[in-house]
């Protein structure tokens, strides 16, 4: 079994030129959730003026409503923006996220690497405490377009510092889709030997074509829990060319023909995903939502 954390509305929707209205996002999030997915990455804690397409963090986890079974998460990439995050009662879980690129992440948030992570211990501890989970994102973990090769040693370092500040969940983010399936077996192998027990997802982008076979190299090493956004929507204001996560659809289409359950219905995401495509009016990258699931 794998856990699909369903990143459309957030990593999907901030980088679509149609800005939806906040009950739009709010209906694609409770289409996702009564299909079967039990987590879902909802809003970001951004400034409105920053990233308009995010606007209203607020008003979307104010209408949600309470599904049992079901997370809803929020990206968080600053104290302020924590700070916002934390009064939100239905918002049960907290993603931050640093790139391990000193480059990548100042043209991000404006400051280096390390400077970000000191500047979020103490909100990452103060959620902990407030019973938050939190989990925390290691950005460009395999290569990044300004820096190249990430090495191994600093995305061990900043788990470390992460992991020390509390119970948090791990997760590797392929940013900008520079990972191979070779590579994503190596880091994972490294990682649960180094932190045995850690509780990792990872994050692809299918940037070069090679998204899902990427995840099936983080199932065969032993992951169970990725992210992925419905029909492939998403990208990265700050990555060059980006393209879309894996795609939800073509993800739950490859798990069920391998006879890996994910206790999603994918009809269902195949309908939304073509509903979804609807309302911004332009065609996603999804595959399955084309040629149908792989029958028998
Ligand atoms: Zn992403």
């Amino acid at each position: 079994m794998i856990e699909i954390c369903e990143v459309g509305p957030r990593d999907g929707l901030q980088t679509e030129a149609t800005i939806l209205s906040i009950e739009k996002r709010v209906e694609i999030i409770c289409r996702l959730s009564s299909l079967g997915i039990k987590k879902i990455e909802c809003v970001s804690f951004v400034r409105d003026d920053m990233m308009p397409q995010m606007a209203g963090a607020e008003q979307i986890m104010e209408l949600l409503p309470t599904v049992p079974g079901v997370r809803y998460a929020g990206l968080v990439l600053s104290a302020s923006g924590m700070n916002r995050a934390l009064f939100l009662e239905k918002l049960t879980e907290i993603h931050v996220a640093v790139a391990a690129s000193d480059a990548f992440n100042e043209k991000n948030v404006g400051r280096t690497t390390w400077d970000t992570l000191t500047r979020l211990s103490s909100p990452i501890k103060e959620a902990l405490e407030s019973g938050k989970k939190v989990r925390a994102t290691v950005a460009t973990a395999f290569g990044c377009p300004y820096e190249g090769k990430i090495a191994l040693k600093r995305v061990l370092e900043m788990i470390e510092f992460y992991l020390n500040l509390g119970d948090c969940g791990i997760a590797l983010a392929d940013t900008t889709g520079l990972a191979n399936p070779r590579q994503v077996s190596q880091i994972v192998r490294e990682i649960t030997n180094r932190f045995p027990g850690v509780c990792l997802s990872l994050h692809f982008h299918n940037t070069r074509g090679l998204g899902l076979a990427n995840v099936l190299a983080g199932i065969q090493a032993g992951v169970s829990r990725f992210d992925s956004s419905i029909g492939g929507l998403g990208g990265c204001p700050y990555a060059p060319q980006a393209v879309g996560n894996v795609c939800t659809e073509d993800l739950v289409n490859m798990c069920e023909a391998m006879g890996i359950e994910t206790g999603i219905n994918l009809e269902g995401l195949i309908e939304t995903a073509k509903w979804v495509e609807h309302q911004l009016q332009h065609k996603l990258d999804g595959l399955v939502m084309k040629a149908g699931p792989i029958k028998g």
